[in-house]
């Protein structure tokens, strides 16, 4: 950006102007990107597309290790099992 006190240009992550030593405002965007809320969102996001690619592992055939073991118990078992009370 440039300086508004004497208008030479300055690097984006620069605080203050080589050329005066005006303190430079500070972009909001920036500060935006480092949102905590944000980067919690995008592990909501990568947690969906987890849970996706294992949907469709299954709809292809492929059985998870732990489901193999469930399945060789009996089917009223399987439910308490899957909640850890089995
Ligand atoms: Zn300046």
């Amino acid at each position: 950006m440039n300086c508004p006190n004497c208008g030479v240009y300055n690097p984006e992550d620069r605080e203050t102007c080589w050329r005066c030593g005006e303190p430079l405002p500070q972009q909001e965007e920036s500060k935006k990107r480092r949102n905590p809320q944000a980067r919690a969102r995008s592990w909501l996001y990568i947690g969906i597309a987890v849970f996706i690619i294992f949907t469709l592992l299954q709809m292809c055939g492929f059985q998870l290790p732990w489901q193999q073991s469930i399945e060789q118990q009996p089917s009223g078992l399987l439910w308490l099992s899957a909640f850890g009370l089995g």
